[in-house]
C-alpha cells in the first residue's frame, strides 16, 4: 500500500517517467473459497487464512520497494480475522500509518497493515501455492518501474540447467532443493 497520503504529483527523474498505463483487458478476479497456507522462507512462521477470492496485486509505492528490495511486491488483501499465525511475525513500524510483519530470522517481509482497518496484505510470494492468485491491478503507480513491467520478451533460464548453481547444490546436499 502507498502510505504516502500526500498525493500531490512530483516530477519523475529521468529513467523513471511516469507512463499512462497501456491499453488492457480488466483481469477481474474470481470467486476462490479456501484456506490456503504460507510462512516464511526458514519455516518459523506459518499462517493460514481463509481467502474469498484470487485477486491480489501489485504495490510498486516506494515504500514497498525499500521495504522488500525489490521493484514492486504482490499482495493479496484480506481480512485480519481470517488469518492464524503459528507464530505471530515481528512487525516494523514502516511509517507513522502502518507498520510490515516479517520473520526476524530469515527477513522475509509478510505482510502489511494498517492499525486501523480491519484488513491486511499477505505477500503472496509468502503463500505455499501463490499461482493460486491472479493480478487484478497495479497500486502506487507514481513510483513504478514502466522497464520491468513486461518482460516477457526477454530471454528464459531455468535453474536446474544452470550449471554453477547445480554444481554448488550438488556438492552441498547432493540435490536440487525442493
Ligand atoms: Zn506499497
Ligand atoms: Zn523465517
Amino acid at each position: 500500500m502507498n502510505e504516502n497520503e500526500n498525493t500531490q504529483r512530483q516530477t519523475a527523474p529521468a529513467g523513471q517517467g511516469v507512463i499512462p498505463p497501456p491499453p488492457t483487458t480488466a483481469s477481474s478476479a474470481e470467486p476462490l473459497s479456501a484456506t490456503l497456507e504460507g510462512g516464511c522462507q526458514c519455516g518459523r512462521i506459518r499462517y493460514a487464512v481463509r481467502v474469498e477470492d484470487d485477486g491480489a496485486y501489485l504495490c510498486h509505492c516506494k515504500m514497498c520497494q525499500h521495504a522488500t528490495g525489490g521493484v514492486a511486491i504482490a499482495f493479496k488483501n484480506v481480512k485480519k480475522a481470517d488469518v492464524t499465525w503459528t507464530r505471530e511475525p515481528e512487525r516494523y513500524a514502516s511509517s507513522p500509518i502502518a507498520s510490515r510483519g516479517f520473520c526476524k530470522e530469515c527477513g522475509t517481509p509478510l505482510t502489511f497493515e494498517f492499525p486501523d482497518s480491519l484488513h491486511m496484505d499477505l505477500t503472496v510470494g509468502s503463500f505455499d501455492l501463490p499461482g493460486m492468485f491472479r493480478p487484478t491491478h497495479h497500486f502506487g503507480v507514481e513510483s513504478w518501474h514502466p522497464r520491468w513491467l513486461d518482460t516477457r520478451a526477454l530471454p528464459t533460464y531455468r535453474t536446474d540447467q544452470h550449471k554453477a548453481v547445480v554444481d554448488r547444490w550438488m556438492k552441498t546436499i547432493g540435490k536440487l532443493p525442493d
